[in-house]
């Protein structure tokens, strides 16, 4: 299998992995005990707490573990929810389900800006929709097109204003350099799993000195912030996956991904008519490639692509064996027709050039059987056969 998935999720890296072992079948004691072994689980969790401050340039007790991404989002919009007044909060018409399903659960009003062709968030409209509004939530980039926002601006326009800043950072982190710094947001969430580390584990950046009410009350574990007992593998795992990355973006390797996606990309524009790349205006992250292939219905794509080999989506993965155009695609104005035609392609630092080159050349084989088989601008076919 070619795995081109890798913004659903990347497979975890095999140091991470012993690591994990070593903490999942040695390091078991409850981080919160005085004896010798529950000491050093706490040492090894704040060790990676180092870490995952370290890949955002923030300070160690500014991390709090969590459960992941979603976990992150719903426990900073409900927190900011509570502190704020009672004015609408500005989002992006683009955010990942866990930030627009999140705010439509607390039932606040919020102010979705749209974002240009390219997928990049409309800064004049940003501007307006501030006024009057008590926050701001707004993603780093964005999970289907890879579109990296401009955060550093919609957290200095806010911050003039006297606003919150929240930004769900999980497709950026680990794949474009993040100093929260330069960003100068308030809140950020994270997930170990988008960078190589495993499942159920993230982590929220809160700046210093800004509250947090907790999601979870309980044992008062992470300074109150985070009940229930530390999941220690998982936690190391997340650091050691940090720290690599850190790693990886120091040394300029993510200039690799950008070869390799681009390659993928002119192979499949060199050996196709009718394709679009989605927000390649934009700044983008290096792994990520949005394409919409005139004629191809997008689940019979995908089918063929699984079929040949190459594992991909549709949109975003949650979107999925849904005939709908995804919010995303619908807010970049890409037509609707062009819009179910998309696949997303998200390559990882354990791919090769060889294997992105390949999987370019079936992605022409399917597309060319798929028009053959559908006609370009006929209805969608249900079944395929290979
Ligand atoms: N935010 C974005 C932008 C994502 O892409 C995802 C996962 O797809 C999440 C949040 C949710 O993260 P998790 O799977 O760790 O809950």
């Amino acid at each position: 299998m070619i795995y081109l998935d890798a913004n659903s999720t990347t497979p975890i890296l095999p140091e991470v992995l012993e690591q994990m072992m070593r903490w999942m079948v040695d390091g078991y004691a409850n981080p919160n005990g005085v004896h010798r072994a529950a000491r050093e689980a706490r040492a090894a969790i704040e060790q990676a707490r180092a870490q995952v401050a370290g890949m955002i340039g923030a300070e160690a007790d500014e991390i709090v573990f969590t459960s992941g991404g979603t976990e992150g989002a719903n426990t900073v919009l409900r927190s900011l929810d509570g502190m704020a007044g009672h004015g609408p909060c500005v989002t992006s018409a683009i955010e990942h389900s866990c930030v627009l399903r999140s705010l439509e659960g607390l039932g606040r009003e919020s102010k979705q800006v749209g974002v240009d062709r390219n997928g990049v968030l409309d800064l004049s409209a940003y501007e307006l929709a501030l006024e009057g509004s008590e926050w701001v939530a707004v993603m780093a980039a964005n999970n289907e097109t890879g579109v990296i926002q401009p955060l550093a601006e919609v957290s200095r326009m806010a911050k003039e204003r006297g606003k919150w800043v929240y930004s769900d950072a999980v497709q950026a982190a680990g794949r474009v350099v993040l100093d929260v710094k330069e960003l100068g947001c308030d809140f950020l969430s994270l997930s170990a799993h988008k960078f190589h580390g495993p499942k159920g584990v993230g982590a929220i950046y809160i700046r210093r000195g800004m509250p947090l009410k907790p999601l979870l009350y309980g044992g008062g574990q992470e300074r109150g912030y985070r009940s229930g007992t530390e999941n220690t593998a998982a936690i190391v795992g997340m650091g050691v996956a940090a720290e690599m990355a850190t790693r990886y973006l120091a040394d300029g390797r993510a200039r690799e991904l950008e070869q390799m996606r681009d390659a993928f990309e002119q192979t499949i524009q060199a050996g196709l008519t009718g394709v679009v790349i989605n927000g390649k205006g934009g700044a983008r992250l290096a792994n990520t490639s949005h394409v919409s292939f005139e004629g191809c219905d997008a689940a019979g794509l995908l089918i063929l692509m699984d079929e040949m080999g190459v594992a991909c989506s549709a949109g975003s993965a949650c979107m999925t064996g849904k005939q709908k155009p995804s919010h995303v695609q619908m807010a970049m104005g890409i037509p609707e027709g062009m819009a179910k035609s998309s696949l997303r392609f998200s390559l990882s630092r354990l791919n090769t050039m060889d294997e992105v080159v390949d999987a370019a050349g079936l992605v022409i084989r399917a597309v060319e059987k798929l028009r053959r088989v559908q006609g370009v601008g006929v209805g969608p076919v249900v079944v395929y056969s290979p």
